[in-house]
């Protein structure tokens, strides 16, 4: 659709245009695109201060329609049209239900204990037939197209594969169509059974994690019953699955805190050394523990700046590959999606996994078409979108952003916690490390 032209008019430089200085070169980064260019001395003053003037741009018009195209000015009044169509976006992921998406927990139970996770008044349910028979036919009234994303939880859902395999063998008899299937596992249980079983039913991702390094994981990870370390197991594991299961992706978590954050490099070089292949990745996983009051972060987690000086290493180190370049948002988060749901061992259901075996965050039951929790439902499905946050709205990094994590948006609504939910982005000189990483990694 060609939009209609009004003739001359005066241009603005967006909010969504940032201009900056690196070693006597002059920059524009167009936030909308993530399109960089560098721009002469001249332009960048006519531009910076018709945006610290919030004047019209004087230049030709012809110039000044080149510069619109890619979203660098635009006239009065755009940015806020472009803040609706971003809404609009978000509506439609939102409310889109061509894809039934379900997190699935045949499981609550672990074989570790880990101090971060694991709460005493945490249950060790298993999934049962009962259940896997209503999920059948909540599946049946919520998929209408007969596509389904699956993503395995728990718990560690291989404690419970002989239920993950009844599911994935019904799905197919049933004719569905598994658009994404994916598995959070701590690896310790990915056997020849496990990996033959996914040989039969892809997996595009498997996501593993390590404690750190082998002696930090092996302090953390081990068999509660017996105390035997998990380590060795895990990467044996790691490498007949990762070599047997070409196609799939293996993304190794490493969590890292204030305490071992400078390890991630070595631990990271070791594991693509060991493992190597194109099917793995190797990221830092932020541990988040709250505070005491529960409020706030707290223990040895990492704040958003922690975090930023943290990639800034990377980056320094050339170790980063270009992956920190701004990317544009609208992945969003499957806690706002209709059409999305959590699914604990008894039927119960949840927006987001970190809820599972909460039963105050429990929203209702694949037994009935009952909201249990209308105003968490409603805060998930609304009142935690960007949208609704006045600050989002007007925040040029919008389009880089989408106002973060649902659940920790919901607990600074209803629990006067004050989690910082903005991106580490909001550091300038952050930003614009990351913007010209870009530039490195194409060196
Ligand atoms: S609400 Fe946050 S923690 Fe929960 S699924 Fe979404 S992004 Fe993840
Ligand atoms: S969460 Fe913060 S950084 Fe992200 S869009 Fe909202 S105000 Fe901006």
């Amino acid at each position: 659709m060609k939009e209609k032209s009004y003739g001359a008019m005066d241009y603005y430089v967006s909010r969504y245009t940032h201009l900056f200085r690196h070693q006597g070169q002059h920059y524009l980064f167009a936030i909308r695109t993530t399109d960089l260019a560098s721009i002469t001395p001249a332009l960048y003053s006519l531009l910076q201060e018709a945006k610290e003037t919030n004047s019209p741009i004087e230049a030709p018009q012809k110039f000044l329609e080149s510069l619109r195209e890619v979203t660098a000015v635009g006239y009065k009044g755009e940015d806020d049209i472009y803040v609706r169509e971003h809404m609009l976006g978000t509506m439609q992921r939102c409310f889109n239900q061509s894809i039934l998406s379900l997190v699935i927990a045949p499981t609550t139970k672990c074989n570790f204990r880990c101090g971060y996770c694991f709460e005493p008044h945490k249950d060790h349910r298993v999934m049962d037939d009962r259940v896997e028979d209503a999920l059948f036919q909540f599946t049946e009234q919520h998929a209408p197209h007969k596509r389904v994303s699956l993503l395995w939880y728990g718990g560690e859902p291989l404690l419970a594969v002989d239920r993950i395999e009844s599911m994935l063998r019904r799905f197919e008899k049933e004719s569905y169509s598994i658009y994404d299937h994916t598995i959070i596992t701590n690896g310790y249980y990915l056997d020849d059974r496990v990996i033959d079983l996914f040989k039969e039913y892809p997996l595009k991702t498997v996501q593993i994690t390590f404690d750190g390094d082998k002696t930090r994981h092996d302090g953390i990870r081990k068999d509660y019953r017996t105390g035997e370390p998990s380590y060795d197991r895990i990467l044996a594991n790691l490498i007949r699955a990762q070599r047997a299961l070409p196609d799939t992706l293996f993304s190794i978590r490493v969590n890292i805190d204030a305490r071992n954050q400078a390890e991630f490099p070595k631990i990271q070089y070791e594991l693509l050394e060991t493992l190597g292949g194109d099917n793995i990745d190797v990221y830092p996983g932020y541990i988040r523990t709250d505070s005491d009051d529960g409020k706030s972060l707290g223990g040895h987690a990492m704040e958003r700046e922690d975090i930023a000086s943290f990639i800034s290493h990377s980056i320094d180190c050339g170790g980063c590959g270009g992956k920190f370049y701004p990317q544009l948002g609208q992945k969003g988060c499957s806690a706002n999606s209709i059409s999305s749901f959590v699914v604990g061992p008894s039927g119960e259901l949840y927006k987001c996994w970190n809820d599972v075996t909460d039963p105050e965050k429990v929203v209702g039951t694949i037994f009935s078409p009952e909201v249990t929790n209308r105003q968490l439902h409603a805060d998930y499905a609304i009142s935690s979108l960007w949208y609704e946050n006045p600050e989002c709205r007007t925040c040029k990094l919008l389009p880089v952003c989408d106002g973060g994590c649902p659940y920790y948006a919901i607990r600074n609504l209803r629990q006067g916690a004050h989690y910082n939910m903005c991106s580490p982005f909001k550091d300038e000189h952050f930003f614009e490390e990351c913007i010209l990483s870009g530039l490195l990694a194409k060196k």
